[in-house]
């Protein structure tokens, strides 16, 4: 029998390449042996001895020290377990006295010394014994072991390092952060350089002994957010006796997503610290979980480097048991909390779903929690800056939603991106829900939710299917016009970005939203495509794909769903579609529907809905300008009338004679008006009134009243007893100013007043034009009454605005124009002095044509008999 040997000088430098890559984990071992020590001696003395471990660190002197007060060692101790590689008391006192907490194992811990040092010496005394030793080794396979004086039972261990190399890793602080990293939780207390307190915190915090639910969390919470990376959201404890865990899992307030972040999961086994991103203990899913986690190595089975452990059957179990704690927290805190529960839930939105999506049992568990945008449910009146949605759970919404007999239940939703806006406005209008399932894994999900429900419920696809209760079809009849104008839109919108678009009007709710826009995916990927074609950035090999994507897309459609509703569609199709400015308003309803899908937003529509809107704005600021005339005339001719009624109540007379013509306002009555208005205006030079010449008072009657006010002279057509004229003729006739009266009338066998029979008549008979004029015109200027006024001196001529319009030749100039000017300037005299400012002012926008028509009456009035 031949007894293997080894290389001492090749197995340290295996260690200090393999196991032991950091050099300063000699201290977390020499620690952990002294750990054992203690805990070994505390089994025989009981809980109530407490030990102590004391560590001198020496940089200057190249020396590190550590004293412990456990169970020492004899001779025997010496050879058998320290100095023999791959043997310990520590694993034996597992098996035989079954010692809870011990941490070594495997018996190599200790040479982890030799990395850093030249030579090792251990003095130590066996607990119950009297006899020391000395133990030495400077770094190979030989030993000495003296006899020495050790003054109490325990063991001390002191390190000469090699050199000045080593220096750094026995600095004080150094020391203190293995200690604060790997022991912190040891439950024997460390004490450094003299220090009179233990600088390891000994106690998790979780750890309850006596504390109240929330000390401990505070404690914990402290504890993360001092020596975790990222901040915590909320906290779940984690107490698994069955599997010897306990600790704390959180969610983090960093965002994850794909595993983009870091995570920072952190073990502890028998409290000692193994390592800190060991995701593996979490199921895959829970990617928005960080924690603290302490074990026990019956669950954990450790590797001999002691950062890492072996991936066995009673990992998965640990990570089903914390998987489910983060589950059950949640659906706890959905019932006690649900406000912070749906914070939550929103936080980490993107990397909940996605987990829903990639793991199916974590599906299985969260479907029902899982929290979508909605709208409200209710019209919303008042926009308030952002869209308002609601976030409710499927069960949630399939609840508030009818559920027709014996059918499965249907769930609207869409997947169009931006597209939310107006789904939710429709849904809200109609008072029923809606979810948004668009971002990403959302889709997936909802249809997932679908198959599971196996045919209980049925997904209705908005924004793909048009769902009847929302859409109502025209009327056949009363809505041909729509109908004409869908037609017609189909036809000359010829959109921007992608091929086609057809045009359909129905009937929605709400009426404020003019259209909608339904996008196929063919035909955004149409859009999508030419931008990246026309981007000259978009490589070659991106760009053969847009142009397969734009044949694809060529025969696809975007959809416009007028609604028949809206009272600016429907005054649209009254239109004629001739006027261009009418195209331009139709081209305006298709823009702001795509503004509003916002997913259809291409670089390329926004060009042309800036141009379009351009047009638009031209439009409505020439709208505004015309508006702004029209409003000017308008005072124009309130401040004459205002003169008027001055000029009346002041008591100025006209200086022309006015006659007042009493007759029905029939048409069959114009031709005769209009001969006593030549006569009277043209033959006399006087002005001729007629009730319906101008409105200047509201009422008929008040109207009437002015007119006849201003007359010098009456004329009634009496004939047919007509109400009105009989009314004025009443009027005048009780007037104090006796005013003549002239009645008139076709023959004599009419029934009249008994009042106004067998007075004198102008009979006319069946006279017409030419020969009535000149009979009207003997037979006033025979009559005595009227002969003296048309015969007083200082009498003016009346110029009217029929011999305005005549003399200037300009007949394109509105009939307003000539009676605003005459009743400016009424008479010849008057023209004599009338100022060209006030004519420009009158012709407004014709003003420069102010000049020749002043020019052309002047000639005209001097031209005239007198
Ligand atoms: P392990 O700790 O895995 O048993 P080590 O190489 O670290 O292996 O130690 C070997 C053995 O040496 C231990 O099992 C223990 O019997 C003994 N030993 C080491 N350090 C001490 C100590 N401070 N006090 C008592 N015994 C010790
Ligand atoms: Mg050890």
């Amino acid at each position: 029998m031949l007894e293997m040997k080894f290389d001492f000088d090749g197995l340290i430098q295996l260690l200090a390449c393999n196991l032991y890559s950091e050099k300063r984990v000699f201290i977390r071992e020499l620690i952990q042996n002294a750990h054992d020590a203690i805990m070994r001696r505390r089994a025989k003395e009981g809980d109530a001895f407490v030990g102590k471990i004391s560590i001198e660190t020496r940089p200057d002197e190249l020396r590190f020290v550590l004293r412990d007060t456990g169970i020492g060692m004899n001779k025997n101790d010496l050879i058998e377990y320290l100095s023999t590689v791959g043997k310990g008391a520590t694993r034996i006192a597992r098996k035989e006295q079954d010692i809870e907490g011990l941490i070594g194992l495997f018996g190599i811990g200790f040479l982890s010394a030799f990395v850093v040092a030249s030579r090792v010496e251990v003095r130590t005394r066996r607990l119950g014994e009297q006899e020391g030793w000395v133990w030495q080794n400077s770094g190979n396979k030989d030993y000495t072991i003296d006899p020495c004086e050790v003054s109490e039972p325990g063991t001390t261990v002191t390190v000469f390092l090699k050199g000045e190399e080593e220096k750094g890793v026995i600095h004080k602080e150094k020391v203190q952060k293995v200690i604060r990293d790997y022991t912190d939780f040891l439950k024997v207390p460390i004490h450094l350089n003299g220090s009179s307190e233990p600088i390891n915190v000994m106690r998790m915090p979780w750890e309850q002994e006596g504390r109240s639910r929330q000390e401990i969390s505070l404690d914990t919470r402290i504890y993360l957010e001092k020596t975790m990376r990222d901040s915590v959201l909320e906290a779940i404890p984690v107490q698994l006796p069955e599997l010897n865990t306990s600790g704390v899992l959180y969610i983090t307030r960093s965002r994850t997503f794909q595993r983009q972040l870091p995570r920072a999961v952190r073990l502890f086994v028998n409290r000692m610290f193994i390592c800190e991103k060991e995701t593996d203990l979490l199921p895959e899913w829970a990617q928005f979980i960080n924690g603290v986690i302490c074990s026990g190595d019956q669950t954990l089975t450790l590797t001999a480097a002691r950062d890492n452990f072996i991936r066995d059957e009673n990992l998965q179990l640990l990570q089903d048991a914390l998987g489910n704690l983060v589950v059950k927290h949640l659906e706890e805190l959905s019932q006690s909390n649900p406000k912070r529960f749906s914070e939550i839930l929103r936080f980490h939105d993107l990397s909940i779903k996605a987990a829903c999506w990639y793991h199916d049992e974590f599906f299985d568990k969260f479907a029902d929690l899982l929290q979508w945008r909605t709208n409200k449910g209710e019209p919303t009146t008042t926009y308030t800056g952002e869209f308002t949605h609601q976030w409710r759970t499927l069960s949630q919404v399939l609840e508030e939603l009818p559920h027709p007999e014996g059918k499965s239940q249907p769930l609207p939703y869409f997947s169009d991106t931006n597209a939310a806006n107006q789904y939710f406005q429709m849904a809200d209008a109609a008072k029923t829900l809606v979810v948004d399932a668009s971002y990403p894994f959302e889709q997936n999900l909802i249809k997932e939710y679908e198959k599971r429900a196996k045919g209980k419920i049925k997904l209705v696809a908005v924004d793909r299917e048009e769902d009847p209760n929302v859409f109502q079809e025209l009327h056949e009849q009363a809505d041909v016009k729509l109908k004409r104008l869908a037609e017609h839109m189909s036809q000359v919108i010829r959109p921007g970005g992608t091929g086609r678009i057809r045009v359909e009007a129905r009937y929605f709710e709400p009426t404020e939203l003019t259209a909608m826009i339904r996008s196929t995916e063919e035909s955004t990927g149409g859009m999508k495509a030419r931008e990246l074609l026309s981007d000259p950035n978009t490589p070659e090999d991106l760009r053969e794909m847009a142009q397969e994507m734009m044949r694809m897309s060529h025969n696809s459609a975007l959809r416009l769903i007028l609604n028949a509703g809206n009272p600016m569609v429907r005054l649209l199709a009254k239109q004629s579609f001739d006027n261009p400015n009418v195209l331009d308003i139709m081209l305006g309803i298709y823009n702001s529907s795509i503004l509003y899908n916002q997913e259809l937003m291409t670089p390329q529509n926004a060009r042309i809905f800036y141009d379009d809107f351009q047009k638009l704005l031209r439009r409505d600021l020439d709208y505004i300008i015309e508006k702004a005339d029209l409003q000017r005339q308008a005072e124009d001719l309130e401040k004459q009338r205002q003169a008027m009624q001055k000029n009346q109540k002041e008591g100025k007379k006209p200086k022309h004679l006015i006659f007042f013509l009493m007759t029905p306002l029939e048409n069959t009555y114009q031709p005769f008006i209009e001969t006593v208005r030549e006569v009277i205006e043209n033959h006399f030079g006087c002005q001729l009134f007629v009730a319906s010449d101008k409105q200047y008072e509201d009422t008929v009657i008040e109207n009437v009243r002015y007119h006849m006010d201003q007359a010098h002279s009456f004329i009634a057509e009496v004939t047919d007893a007509n109400p009105n004229v009989m009314f004025e003729l009443g009027a005048a006739r009780f007037d104090l100013r006796e005013r003549p009266i002239v009645l008139m009338r076709k023959n004599n066998n009419q029934y009249l007043p008994v009042d106004l029979q067998g007075r004198i008549y102008v009979d006319y008979g069946e006279k017409e034009g030419q020969e009535l004029a000149e009979y009207l015109e003997t037979q006033l200027r025979a009559d005595e009454r009227i002969k003296p006024l048309l015969n007083k001196t200082g009498r003016e001529r009346y110029i009217s605005p029929k011999f305005l319009k005549a003399v200037t030749k300009m007949q394109y100039l509105e009939d307003k124009i000539w009676q605003i000017l005459a009743e400016q300037y009424p008479t010849k005299e008057a023209w004599q002095t009338a100022s060209l400012d006030r004519v420009k002012e009158i012709l407004g926008e014709n003003d420069d044509l102010a000049e020749p028509v002043l020019n052309r009456i002047k000639q005209g009035i001097s031209g005239m008999s007198s």
